[in-house]
């Protein structure tokens, strides 16, 4: 399948959130509790200052939902982990291979760790914590498997199911949503769809991407619309962005 710069982009962004993901495990971007300060790939932040970082966090995370605003899911198909797991385990291919279950549990488990991890050792070094388990430390055994099991319970049993339904973040932007926001809308003036599906196949949030694509559960991540290339030729796609503007008031 062409990838288009779209595309392109959003992977390279994907990639990114991932190794900033990372960098917590492997304390680059921390709370250190023992020096009281807060380490940021390299830079060390102590309760006078630590508000710089913070507040560059809320400052980002409020950026983020702001674009939301006029460009719809960005933060789903751009950032969160879990439209990545389901771009891996509702492709095409896995869709109908006999190992689906397996593959769901094998990358269920890998992000369930790492995401674990991530929260945790945000305070806590993993060498720390596990002397700490070892030592039967109740509240960071309690925490690990807690947040361990929920995130288990969410990609094995609820996977799109909980974007559309359960997940915080889908119920800001459904607040946020308005005529003026950005959605993939299909259009098909010269009848030249074929009923391929292979759009509706791509789509990792399980929807009839040419009936539902406008609606509040598209994450705008442009699977459809490559899709659609694929089956019509280079050029063609049937799906296309609509960033509908606000009309300017008529003057007398
Ligand atoms: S309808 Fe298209 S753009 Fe929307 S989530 Fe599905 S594949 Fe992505
Ligand atoms: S991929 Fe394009 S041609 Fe195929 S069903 Fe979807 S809209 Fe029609």
């Amino acid at each position: 399948m062409a990838k288009d710069f779209y595309t392109k982009r959003r992977r390279i962004i994907q990639t990114l959130s991932v190794l900033v993901l990372l960098s917590i495990p492997l304390r680059f971007f921390c709370f250190d509790l023992d020096g009281e300060c807060m380490r940021v790939f390299g830079k060390d932040f102590g309760l006078s200052t630590m508000f710089y970082p913070l507040f560059t966090i809320v400052g980002l995370l409020l950026f983020v939902v702001g674009i939301g605003m006029k460009k719809g899911r960005l933060f789903c198909s751009h950032l969160c982990p879990m439209h990545m797991f389901l771009e891996k385990v509702n492709n095409p291919k896995n869709k109908v291979a006999d190992n689906r279950k397996r593959v769901i549990i094998l990358w269920s488990l890998l992000l369930s760790v790492i995401l674990t991890q991530v929260i945790i050792s945000f305070f806590q070094p993993l060498d720390n914590q596990i002397k700490l388990a070892m030592s039967g430390n109740l509240p960071i055994i309690g925490i690990s498997l807690a947040l361990f099991g929920g995130f288990m319970f969410l990609f094995v049993g609820y996977q799109e199911r909980f974007c559309k339904k359960g997940c915080p973040y889908a119920l800001i932007q459904m607040l946020l949503q308005s005529e003026f926001t950005r959605t993939m809308k299909f259009t098909n003036p010269e009848k030249t769809c074929t009923n391929c599906r292979k759009c509706e196949e791509i789509c990792p949030m399980d929807l009839r991407a040419r009936f539902e694509s406008k609606g509040p559960d598209c994450t705008n991540c442009n699977l459809c619309a490559e899709a659609c290339t694929t089956e019509l030729g280079q050029g063609n796609t049937l799906f296309h962005f609509n960033d509908p503007e606000p009309i300017a008031p008529q003057t007398r």
